[in-house]
C-alpha cells in the first residue's frame, strides 16, 4: 500500500488457565496450590524464607479450574480468531507443560472459532469467501504435512512478498463446515497415532492448524468488485514446555545435541526480546516455528497466548516457569493492520 496507515498498537492478549486436579494427582494425594481471583492467579504455599518468586501473577484473563473452554474461547480467543474475517492475520497459542491442558483447550477453541467464522461468513451476503485449510507439525525441527500421507520433510522458502512459505504444504479449499470438521478430525487422529507409536512425540511436537480466508465484494450490477482481503488464523498447540522452561529462565543458549526443543526455546527468546521493546535483533530465523509464524508475532497480527497449568503442588516449578513465560508475553506489543 502506498500510504502509511495509522498504526494501532496492541498488546498480545495473555491468558492463564488452571485445570482441575486429575485422577492421577488425586490418587497421589497431591493438592491444589493455586487460586484464581479475577485476573490474578495466586500461589497459596509460598514459604517466605525459601523462595523469592512472586506469589501472585496478573494477566489479561485468568481461568480457574471450574472454567469451561467456551469461556476461555469467548474471553480469551474469540476476538483474535475472528479478526481474520476482517483481513487481519492472527495466531492463538497454547503454551504449557505436558498434561497441563493445551490440547484440551486448543481443540475446543478451534471448534468454537470455526463455528463463529462460518456463522459470520454466512451472514455476509455481499461478499464472497474462499476458505483454505492446511495443517503441519514440527518435530525436531522437521516440518511435516498433517494432511498428506506422504511423510516427507517440508522445506521453508523465503518469498519477498509473502515472507516464509512452507514448500509443497497441502492446502485444501473448503467446501463447507463439515469438510473442515472432517479435516480437523484427520489431524487429531494423526497426532494421536504419533502419541502412541512414537514415544512422547506429541509432547515434543508443535501443531499448527492454519485457516486462510480470502474475501471480495460480490459483483454489483455487472461491475466487478476490486479489493480482496486475505488473512490467516493459526491455531498453535505447542510442544510441552517442561524441557525448555528451565533453560529459558536460566538464560541458557541452545547447544547442539541438547534435548531442548529449539523452536520452543526460540519462541521464548523472541517473546522476551519483543517484550523489552522493538529495538535490536529478534531471532525469528533461529527456528522453524518462529520462521513460519513470523508474520504473527510482533508484526502486524493479532496474537493471543493461552498458558495452561496444573494446579498440583508437585508441578509448582513448571507452573511458575509457565507464569514467567506468560509474564514476558504480557509486555509484547503488535501492530494490527489489515492486509489489502
Ligand atoms: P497437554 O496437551 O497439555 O499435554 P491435554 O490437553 O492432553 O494436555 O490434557 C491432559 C489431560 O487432562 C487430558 O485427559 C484432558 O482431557 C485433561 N484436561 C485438561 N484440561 C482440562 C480441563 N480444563 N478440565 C478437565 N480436564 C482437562
Ligand atoms: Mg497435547
Amino acid at each position: 500500500m502506498a500510504m502509511e496507515e495509522p498504526v494501532n498498537e496492541e498488546k498480545i492478549l495473555v491468558s492463564v488457565r488452571v485445570r482441575p486436579l486429575n485422577d492421577k494427582e488425586k490418587v497421589k494425594k497431591d493438592v491444589s496450590d493455586w487460586e484464581c481471583v479475577n485476573k490474578t492467579v495466586m500461589y497459596k504455599n509460598n514459604q517466605p524464607d525459601r523462595t523469592m518468586s512472586p506469589s501472585a501473577y496478573s494477566f489479561d484473563r485468568v481461568f480457574g479450574c471450574d472454567s469451561t473452554t467456551k469461556q476461555v474461547y469467548e474471553q480469551g480467543a474469540k476476538e483474535v480468531a475472528l479478526s481474520v474475517v476482517n483481513g487481519i492475520n492472527s495466531t492463538i497459542f497454547a503454551y504449557g507443560q505436558t498434561s497441563s491442558g493445551k490440547t484440551y483447550t486448543m481443540n475446543g477453541i478451534t471448534e468454537f472459532a470455526v463455528t463463529d467464522i462460518y456463522d459470520h461468513i454466512e451472514r455476509q451476503s455481499d461478499r464472497e469467501f474462499v476458505l483454505k485449510f492446511s495443517a503441519m507439525e514440527i518435530y525436531n525441527e522437521v516440518v511435516k504435512d498433517l494432511l498428506s500421507a506422504d511423510n516427507a520433510q517440508l522445506r521453508l522458502l523465503d518469498d519477498p512478498e509473502k515472507g516464509t512459505i512452507v514448500e509443497k504444504l497441502s492446502e485444501e479449499v473448503l467446501t463447507d463446515r463439515n469438510h473442515l470438521e472432517e479435516l480437523l478430525s484427520i489431524c487429531a487422529a494423526q497426532r494421536m497415532i504419533g502419541e502412541t507409536s512414537l514415544n512422547e512425540t506429541s509432547s515434543r511436537s508443535h501443531q499448527i492448524l492454519r485457516l486462510t480466508i480470502e474475501s471480495s465484494a460480490k459483483e454489483f450490477q455487472g461491475i466487478p468488485s476490486s479489493g480482496t482481503l486475505a488473512a490467516t488464523v493459526n491455531f498453535v498447540d505447542l510442544a510441552g514446555s517442561e524441557r525448555v522452561a528451565q533453560a529459558l529462565s536460566a538464560g541458557a543458549r541452545l547447544k547442539e545435541g541438547c534435548h531442548i526443543n529449539r523452536s520452543l526455546l526460540t519462541l521464548g527468546t523472541v517473546i522476551r526480546k519483543l517484550s523489552k521493546g522493538r529495538n535490536g535483533h529478534i531471532p525469528y530465523r533461529d527456528s522453524k516455528l518462529t520462521r513460519i509464524l513470523q508474520n504473527s508475532l510482533g508484526g502486524n497480527a493479532r496474537t493471543t497466548i493461552i498458558c495452561t497449568m496444573s494446579p498440583a503442588r508437585s508441578h509448582v516449578e513448571q507452573s511458575k516457569n509457565t507464569l514467567f513465560f506468560a509474564s514476558c508475553a504480557k509486555e509484547v506489543t503488535t501492530n494490527a493492520k489489515v492486509n489489502v
